[in-house]
């Protein structure tokens, strides 16, 4: 793909200027609307990755739009010294929305990894003299903070960063596994539902069930990590109550507000008395800005039935990648609008590349998988415009 003008003139200002933490940008992009995006040269692209399953209402949509609006303008941050609104009606609707219900308790952080700092604090707190171990998955990932890195299971991101925050230990995700585990010095268990990052890899069909009846019986939380899988992504509000589950808590981030900054943790029943004051906290967390649009977010989420639409989108969107039927597609795996794809012979990079080339944006977590994960509103027109461009994509390689 060739690259224009105010694009290449950005990407050298972004090489010189920001942290190497930071790969070379990709596009440099301008605005956006519905499921599309424009670059500062004009040209337009189909979002299917939405800022890593974050723009859950897409692009400018006019629900964000009129309330950042409006609360800019009313109030924006206070400080948790004190309340506002916008703050107590969220965490009532996600103490509903998650199924804690009476006795559910929300924190308030500004990102993922913030949600998962004050989980690891809740295990902290369920920890004693003979119970300290918190359990996390293999080629899990929870984050970037020091305490997040250290429940994401991989050691090649840890390894520079060593020594860990102590007490972690990375198990397989297999029932087996979890079994040979969980005894009474575990404080903790901490799951993603379907691995994102590793390339959207559910769990083993039962595994919440069988994790929910061993935490129980040995006084362990289970904690699942929504972050990704959460706010109706998977084709219902959370990916635990596809398997009719209760946690003790649950963390979310990425689309519960579309896209303005705002993490939580969610607990359930007992768990909820186990951070006290002055246990935690954060400056900007629950701020009257991000909650009112987190709020809102999630009134449209339900008005427009997006729970529902990620469901039939997702499946249909899975017979529209099977039905290109090329063989560079290995298999298709996630469940509603959170799919991977399996790329044959480690060609997933050169797959995403050729996508962008053509005007689609998705992203390939590693050699062989894409990570695909529209706007929830997703319809008709944006899929016949996904397989069009992906099957163009498909047949260059
Ligand atoms: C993205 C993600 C995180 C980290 O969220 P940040 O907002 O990037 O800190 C944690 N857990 C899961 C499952 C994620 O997908």
């Amino acid at each position: 793909m060739h690259t224009a003008e105010a694009a290449q003139a950005y990407t050298e200002r972004h090489r010189v200027a920001l942290m190497r933490t930071l790969s070379t940008p990709q596009l440099v992009l301008a605005r956006g609307e519905g499921c599309w995006v424009w670059d500062v040269d004009g040209r337009r692209y189909l979002d299917f990755l939405a800022g890593i399953a974050v723009n859950s209402l897409g692009h400018a949509h006019p629900v964000v739009v009129e309330t950042a609006g409006r609360q800019a303008a009313t109030l924006v941050h206070v400080s948790n010294y004190f309340a506002t609104p916008q703050q107590i009606d969220l965490a009532e609707t996600l103490r509903r929305l998650t199924g804690a219900g009476e006795g559910g308790r929300a924190y308030f952080g500004n990102s993922g990894a913030e949600a998962i700092e004050a989980a690891f604090k809740l295990a902290r707190r369920n920890s004693t003299d003979g119970r300290s171990r918190i359990l996390s998955l293999k080629n899990s990932f929870h984050g970037r903070t020091m305490g997040a890195l250290a429940l994401t299971g991989k050691p090649t991101m840890q390894d520079p960063f060593r020594p860990m925050v102590p007490g972690v230990d990375h198990i397989d995700s297999t029932i087996e596994a979890l079994e040979d585990a969980l005894d009474d010095s575990v404080a903790a268990l901490v799951v993603e539902p379907i691995k994102g990052e590793a390339g959207v890899v559910p769990l083993p069909d039962g595994y919440l069930r069988r994790a929910r009846e061993l935490t129980e019986e040995h006084g362990a939380l289970l904690i699942v990590d929504e972050i990704q899988t959460g706010v109706a992504r998977t084709g219902d509000w959370f990916a635990y109550q596809h398997d009719g589950i209760r946690p003790d808590a649950v963390t979310i981030a990425k689309g519960i507000a579309s896209g303005i900054p705002i993490g939580s943790l969610v607990t359930f029943g007992r768990a909820s008395d186990l951070l006290q004051r002055g246990d935690h906290g954060s400056t900007f967390g629950g701020n009257p800005f991000a909650t009112a649009v987190a709020g809102a977010v999630l009134e449209e989420i339900e008005r427009a039935d997006l729970v529902r639409n990620a469901a039939v989108r997702g499946v249909q969107l899975r017979e529209a990648i099977q039905g290109i039927g090329s063989p560079l597609v290995t298999e298709t795996r996630g469940r509603g609008l959170m799919v991977g794809v399996g790329i044959a012979d480690d060609r997933a990079a050169e797959v995403a590349e050729r996508c962008l080339a053509h005007g689609l944006i998705l992203n390939a977590p590693n050699a062989s998988s894409l990570r695909i994960v529209p706007p929830l509103i997703v319809g008709d027109e944006e899929l016949e415009e996904f397989r069009d461009r992906f099957s163009r994509a498909l047949a260059d390689l």
